[in-house]
């Protein structure tokens, strides 16, 4: 049996939390699917295609993961792909609460489909995407925050919304 997960979230933008999430969950299953979800509810700073590039972009060095995009439910786009495994990432408490209740959610949705959380890296317990956009709204070094292939992408973007693009 092929053990497939599948990683989602908004990405708005991507931080090295977040790859670190990927690559420690890409070594403990066969596959990975890094699932971009395309909210037209939601307003992020980030494009979807921006999101998706920049997932593309750093996952090319990992061969059993690939980046894909869903919108509606994440239970169905998870039965969808054949997938029983969703991946979230925990930092601390604050996160636990939603996140246990999303998973309860989606227990009741379809009992299929198992929840497993992957605690951060303590070295990256303090990121967030927000985080990212605030200091570098504020002309701070994010440099430490996000993966060096994507530094430039991410400040050039928050500068240009700051100057009001
Ligand atoms: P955000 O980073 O704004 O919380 P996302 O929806 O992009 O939002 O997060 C996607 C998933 O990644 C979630 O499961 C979230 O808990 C997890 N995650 C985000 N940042 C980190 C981090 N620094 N360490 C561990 N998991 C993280």
């Amino acid at each position: 049996m092929t053990r497939k997960a599948i990683y989602p979230g908004s990405f708005d933008p991507v931080t090295l939390g977040h790859f670190d999430i990927i690559k420690r969950s890409s070594e403990v299953v066969d596959h990975l699917t890094v699932a971009v979800l395309d909210n037209p509810r939601k307003i992020e700073l980030f494009s979807f295609q921006e999101r998706f590039d920049m997932l593309k972009k750093i996952t090319a060095g990992l061969p059993n993961v690939d980046v894909d995009f869903f919108k509606g439910l994440l239970v169905d786009y998870a039965s969808a792909k054949n997938t029983r495994v969703i991946i979230k990432g925990l930092r601390a408490i604050s996160d636990f609460e939603f996140e246990f209740q999303m998973a309860l959610v989606n227990q009741r949705l379809d009992p299929k489909i198992e929840t497993l959380f992957m605690m951060t890296n303590s070295e990256y317990a303090h990121l967030s995407s927000s985080i990212v956009k605030e200091v570098a709204s504020l002309d701070g070094d994010i440099s430490h925050m996000v993966p060096p292939e994507l530094h430039e992408i991410i400040v050039n973007k928050i500068k240009a919304k700051n100057n009001g693009g």
